[in-house]
């Protein structure tokens, strides 16, 4: 067929490029689980730097690089997705998050390792193997009961920490290339975790079969990311960013680690991160650990609330955007009103979140972070100051946003006395709220 028969003229629209532009607009990228081509949009968030890029003060005049935070589902297996974009070695050799300055988050890795002990009976002669240990905040817990442990942690300067700490660890990126390689030097794990790293590894064939590789016969895996219903029902769109390449329902990752050979024999629901899952998994043919109830119980819910078709994902953006609205409004309000107001935390949650709300110095005076690796930066693309949280006292605004909401308890506990001189905390997720 000739292409001018449909083409509107050249003339008319001046697009002579026009079915190239089309072909372009086409392009879809394919599922990193079945490699299904991906065409349903779970939400389109825009452009947005990668969020752990703080921007130094003598970079301020410089541009940056921003790339799209378009989230797909699976038509075929419902994995939520992000594109790749932005190579993981860009983002985690010299990473900006350090696990050990949140006090709950350390708190929260000592109870699980005593839970793990316990449970699953581990001693002097086991092994224990985390891996994305980042500075050590999780295993330093092992290392002072007398388990043998070792982190694999691919960003280097974090990893250093958690060598100072006591606790060894390898340099590197988890797949079945590393896996195979620790098999080899430190043998097979009886425990092998990954808490918050399921979700931010790009190949994630190429890591769950790593895990198959390195875990011992007879040995465990467990793993905590945020639960995808979680996301949807709390409205949690600042989950989304460019490190965080997949958003987990607990049916997905069972189909997952089915195709490499693991069984999922237990799940918890843990309220880390807006609200986590906790799964156990063992090799398909280990008659060791039985499967419990909790294990169907969730598989049945999530096919109830409409996991395994596409109308449910499709009712989350138009959520998104009322509440980009809402948050707006109320800063607009305040600011009119002559209020004072400033942010809490530099998270990755707080970039997304910034970014697709387009909110700058105009709303925020200056945020504050307790990392030091952030104090003195500027937050990616919207160029706030982050300072030393004293700031807050100096300046005595009249709100402070929570960025980092999932640590809204403990962030109001140590800052009460914003009470002082009237101030009030806001959240702005799953709907913004003055407490
Ligand atoms: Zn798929």
């Amino acid at each position: 067929m000739n292409g001018s028969e449909t083409m509107p003229a050249v003339s008319e629209c001046g697009l002579d490029a026009g079915v190239e532009r089309r072909d372009s607009r086409m392009h879809r990228p394919l599922c990193r689980f079945c490699e299904a081509t991906l065409t349903t949009t779970f939400v389109d968030l825009g452009m947005s730097p990668p969020c752990q890029s703080h921007v130094e003060p003598h970079e301020l005049n410089r541009m940056e690089r921003f790339y799209p935070l378009h989230v797909w589902v699976c038509g075929e297996c419902f994995l939520v997705q992000l594109e790749e974009f932005v190579a993981p070695d860009e983002i985690f050799s010299e990473y900006a998050y350090f696990s050990s300055y949140s006090d709950s988050w350390v708190e929260h890795a000592r109870r699980y390792c005593e839970e793990v002990t316990r449970r699953f009976g581990l001693g002097s002669d086991s092994l224990v193997i985390e891996i994305a240990s980042n500075d050590g905040y999780l295993l330093q817990h092992f290392v002072q009961t007398g388990i043998p442990c070792l982190g694999v942690e691919p960003a280097a300067n974090v990893a250093r920490v958690a060598i100072e700490k006591g606790i060894p660890t390898v340099v590197r990126f988890f797949g079945q290339q590393t896996a195979r390689e620790i098999a080899n030097e430190h043998g097979q794990p009886d425990v092998l975790l990954g808490n918050n790293v399921l979700a931010h590894v790009p190949d994630i064939n190429d890591f769950v079969a790593g895990m198959k590789l390195l875990l011992r016969p007879g040995g465990l895996i467990t793993m905590e990311f945020p639960h995808l219903q979680r996301l949807i029902e709390g409205n949690q769109f600042d989950t989304i960013y460019h490190e965080h390449f997949s958003y987990l329902s607990f049916s997905t990752v069972q189909r997952i680690f089915d195709r490499h050979g693991l069984e999922l024999f237990d799940v918890e629901e843990i309220p880390t991160h807006g609200g986590s899952l906790r799964i156990f998994a063992k090799h398909t043919d280990d008659p060791v650990h039985p499967v419990t109830g909790r294990v169907s119980a969730l598989r049945v819910r999530e096919r109830e609330t409409g996991f395994d078709s596409l109308s449910m994902y499709s009712r989350f953006a138009p959520q998104v955007a009322e509440t980009k609205r809402a948050l707006l409004e109320f800063l607009i309000g305040a600011k009119r009103a002559g209020k004072r107001v400033v942010g809490y935390g530099a998270p990755g949650k707080g970039n997304t979140l910034l970014n697709y709300c387009g909110i700058r110095q105009d709303f925020l005076d200056f945020t504050v972070d307790r990392s030091p690796h952030k104090q003195g930066r500027y937050t990616p693309g919207t160029r706030i100051p982050i300072l030393d949280p004293s700031a807050i006292r100096a300046a005595k605004p009249d709100y402070v946003l929570i960025l980092p909401w999932n640590l809204q308890e403990e962030i109001v506990a140590k800052h009460s006395y914003v009470v002082e001189w009237g101030g009030r905390f806001v959240v702005p997720i799953p709907s913004v709220q003055v407490l």
